[in-house]
């Protein structure tokens, strides 16, 4: 799997990343498919208020709206264009899954309730104010976790 950022996408997590200083922040990722297996990240929902210090939690609703907005916005082509995961910072912790970061995004892709059955987890954490070190696991319906890279990482 190839995963890409598109080339706004990194300064604008950084801005919301600056701007929360020690509350964990977070959203949905949205991504264009370019190829099988191949996803550039074009845009990111925020719910800058959800978050505390230690834990993220996005509001529901809120999330649905951004996820109707993105699927407006991009013509309801939803074979290209669709959600492809959720991101949230470690502001004070490394930038790796936690435990229950696992389980929550284990549960989202084996539950039967949900469509989804893949979904990427992109951990964000900014380092000296500047550097942002991150963490990509993908989850996938039958598989165990597994790492997954940018692809044209800049910084
Ligand atoms: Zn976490």
């Amino acid at each position: 799997m190839r995963i890409e950022l598109a080339l706004d996408i990194e300064p604008r997590l950084r801005t919301a990343l600056h701007r929360a200083g020690s509350r964990e922040i977070g959203g949905m990722l949205f991504a264009e498919q370019l190829a099988p297996a191949r996803f550039r990240i074009i845009d990111f929902s925020l719910d800058p208020h959800s978050g505390s210090r230690t834990n993220f939690r996005r509001d529901p609703a809120l999330h649905h709206a951004a996820l109707t907005a993105f699927f407006d916005k991009t013509g309801r082509d939803f074979s290209r264009f669709n959600y492809l995961g959720e991101w949230h910072s470690h502001p004070s912790f490394p930038a790796q899954p936690s435990r229950e970061d696992i389980d929550t995004m284990t549960d989202l892709v084996e539950n039967g309730r949900s469509e989804i059955t893949f979904a990427l987890l992109l951990i964000v954490r900014l380092r000296f104010w500047m550097w942002m070190d991150y963490s990509m696991t993908a989850f996938a319906q039958g598989y165990p976790p597994h790492r997954a890279r940018l692809a044209n990482r800049i910084i």
